[in-house]
């Protein structure tokens, strides 16, 4: 585990801190670095900017982070870089949770010094952030659902071999009249 990605809430300088980073590929997907699912099929570093402020007893860490994860087209199943991008928005508080604390408090309660590993801290971000059946592109023509080409890089045969078929013209009758 790197230190540097650790960061102690009690020893937080006045000023705060400031990141403008990028977060090694390799250490988020190093199962021995923090508790939360390492990220899987990372194109590179993620980029983050992120901000540590104390306001009385109140620790806000807020950013933006941005990078790309290989992913399967969910229309064409290619494999292509998802860009994805999201933000960082938490607020730290010394103690124990109240037990009549409203749900849906934003606020996480920890217990001094107060250290919170970051690498964790993106890779729930990413998680939160992550979405099922993204698409390659917004004009991807995926498969054909009669014989499975990609119509990004072939035309398929199928229309064409349809209404050649001696039934397929019985399609348009109408069986009732
Ligand atoms: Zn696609
Ligand atoms: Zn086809």
């Amino acid at each position: 585990m790197q230190r540097q990605w650790l960061v102690t809430l009690q020893k937080l300088p006045a000023t705060g801190r400031q990141w403008d980073k990028d977060i090694p590929k390799t250490l988020l997907e190093d199962q021995a670095c923090g508790t939360v699912d390492v990220l899987p099929g990372l194109c590179g570093d993620l980029h983050w900017q992120l901000t540590l402020e104390r306001n009385g007893g109140v620790f806000s860490l807020r950013g933006q982070w941005s990078g790309a994860m290989k992913r399967s087209c969910g229309r064409c199943n290619a494999q292509f870089d998802w860009q994805m991008s999201g933000e960082t928005d938490r607020v730290y508080q010394f103690g124990i949770e109240p037990s009549d604390e409203e749900s849906g408090s934003t606020c996480e309660y920890i217990m001094p010094p107060g250290e919170i590993n970051l690498v964790d801290v993106l890779r729930e971000d990413v998680w939160l952030a992550w979405k099922a059946g993204v698409i390659c592109s917004e004009t991807c023509k995926g498969l054909c659902q009669g014989c499975g080409a990609n119509l990004n890089k072939v035309a398929c045969q199928c229309k064409q071999e349809e209404s050649d078929h001696p039934f397929a013209a019985l399609r348009g009758l109408k069986l009732d009249g």
